[in-house]
């Protein structure tokens, strides 16, 4: 039998409709190099945003499922066209400004984008993609930037402010299918050509209420969060859109992403919270270092994207700055877990929970699935690849206009789980903690040595600033790790006293024999290490190794 319950529809503009009200007053102050930031409330953005409905399509002709794309940094207007393109019906393309060149075209056509937003700054970018980008008709451009590169080419060019200047301020939001396509995402693509992830006005509704948990993020209007992790990363963690449905208010650091202006904002404009990657921190941790300022406003900080190196966390809890670690990707829109630790527990208890990846929310199943196929225990010790379902996890990639989804069998299992490629351990409490990516594992004489680990103990050392370890192959064991250090300025550390010091909380077989010392570890297009250039150094001889015996 069925319910006797209403069936409203999930959709983004009922999000942006509620924020725009009920939080009308709530802020998007938007970083401008100025004394003063850019102020917006969430009532001016949702006019604005209707006024740009009506521009794009009345003036552009901008049809349902349309891929509409973005090229712009965490800004007010960005916030705009989040609101915009997918409470129309139109599909928001958030394109990633870090990566290379022939990636983004890839991307662009793939996407058959037909109206590209971007921000002045970087027109630099754009303009000589262009030519490459035979489905794109519409420029818009927010901000200044020098726009001269664009009169040549076939586009019509629209200035932001006069394109939504004199529109009706209300739109008439379609009431779309909730499972309709929202907004994608293609992943980072470190092998093979990125993959569209598209999602559905209904995963961005469940997946805004998840984050805006207690279990999770938590935020209130009181309030407000440093939004660090771009827009074109996961929807900048689903965070525009949870803020829109709590009023909490939105800090956007804009092309301010060096860590002397991130830590003036942080100064400034105290956030309660922030979002970014590990190597975000790392830098500013360097630059307070040396430049002491006050962050104690940020009560918690959500880091993820990549494993937070303790140490990190250890500086910043002495710094009065709790980093709380969270797990995700660009399939899982991206909240998968987070670290909160049980409840009752001393701050010395609570210490190995923080330093999981975290615990699944109850919309996100979990199961590890080992080498041979089968699914493993909860007990903290067996480990195996990670799979995942749930309402706001992909179940395939886009695979253009009208085409059939991808479902590669190494992203998808048979009964229709994704999986991550992420290796880890989960204990009986549901505790997800990872030891690497399938792929980064280091197989030595048939163990297991988790590069992460190593990475993280020798992040430890005073002396090391960063550090990454790579697989590489070893005659007699099969693979064997590669330490690459990137050591502190004026540091006269040795490899032995390096060893000797990993040697103190990791087993003997698994120390390094091989080290190096590199300048800096080479990051992705969204500031992970990316293990794939180092290994490709060591394979072409790049990288000056010292074997210890
Ligand atoms: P992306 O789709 O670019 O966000 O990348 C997702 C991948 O980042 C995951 O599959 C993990 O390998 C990695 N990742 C994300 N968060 C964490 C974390 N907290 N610890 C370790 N790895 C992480």
């Amino acid at each position: 039998m069925l319910s006797t319950m209403q069936d409203v529809p999930l959709l983004v503009s009922r999000i942006l409709q509620h924020g725009m009200t009920i939080h009308g007053s709530s802020q998007v102050s938007t970083w401008t190099g100025e004394p003063e930031p850019q102020r917006r409330s969430f009532a001016e953005i949702g006019t604005r945003t209707h006024r740009l409905a009506h521009a794009l399509r009345d003036e552009l002709g901008v049809r349902q499922d349309e891929r509409v794309a973005t090229l712009m940094w965490n800004n007010a207007e960005h916030v705009e066209a989040y609101f915009a393109i997918p409470s129309m019906g139109a599909v928001l393309h958030t394109l990633n400004l870090r990566l290379p060149p022939e990636q983004l075209v890839f991307i662009v056509n793939h996407a058959a984008d037909r109206v590209v937003f971007v921000n002045g700054s970087l027109l630099p970018l754009l303009v000589p993609l262009l030519p490459h980008l035979p489905t794109v008709e519409h420029v818009i451009v927010s901000g200044p930037g020098d726009r001269s590169g664009l009169e040549a080419l076939p586009v019509r060019v629209h200035d932001y402010e006069d394109l939504i200047a004199d529109r009706p301020t209300a739109y008439p939001w379609p009431e779309l299918d909730e499972r309709q396509a929202a907004a994608m995402c293609y992943t980072s693509g470190t092998t093979g050509d990125p993959k569209g992830v598209v999602y559905s006005h209904r995963s961005i509704y469940l997946h805004s209420m998840q984050v805006n948990m207690t279990e999770s993020m938590g935020l209130t209007g009181r309030d407000t969060t440093l939004v660090v992790v771009p827009q074109f990363h996961v929807n900048a963690w689903g965070l525009p859109h949870a803020t829109f449905m709590t009023g909490v208010n939105m800090l956007m650091p804009d092309r301010f992403l060096q860590p002397g202006p991130l830590a003036e904002m942080i100064e400034r404009e105290k956030p309660s919270h922030a979002a970014a990657v590990p190597t975000i921190w790392q830098g500013l941790l360097a630059e307070v270092t040396a430049n002491p300022r006050d962050l104690s406003s940020m009560k918690q900080v959500t880091i993820g994207g990549s494993a937070c190196p303790p140490a990190l966390m250890e500086a910043y809890d002495r710094l009065g700055v709790r980093l709380c670690h969270a797990w995700g990707m660009t399939e899982t829109s991206p909240l998968g877990t987070m670290a909160h630790p049980p409840a009752g527990l001393t701050a010395e208890e609570e210490w190995p929970y923080r330093l999981t990846q975290g615990r699944f929310p109850a919309g996100v199943e979990a199961r590890l699935v080992g080498p041979g196929g089968d699914v493993l225990p909860w007990d903290g010790a067996s480990a195996g690849e990670l799979e995942v379902r749930g309402n706001w996890i992909a179940a395939a990639y886009y695979n253009g206009d009208g085409a059939e989804p991808l479902r590669p069998e190494d992203k998808f299992s048979a009964d229709g789980w994704l999986k991550t490629g992420d290796v880890g351990v989960i204990s009986a409490d549901g505790y997800l903690t990872l030891t690497d990516r399938a792929k980064d594992v280091i197989k030595s004489g048939g163990e297991w040595i988790s590069s992460v680990e190593l990475e993280n103990a020798l992040m430890a050392h005073p002396d090391v600033a960063e550090a990454a370890v790579v697989a590489v192959p070893d005659e007699k064991w099969g693979e064997r790790p590669l330490a690459t250090v990137v050591l502190k300025p004026g540091s006269t550390v040795d490899y032995d006293a390096l060893r000797a010091f990993l040697g103190e909380t990791i087993a003997k077989w698994q120390l390094p024999e091989r080290w190096t010392v590199i300048d800096a570890v080479p990051k992705t297009s969204v500031g992970k290490f990316d293990k794939k250039v180092i290994r490709k150094q060591y394979a072409d001889g790049a990288l000056e190794v010292t074997t210890l015996g």
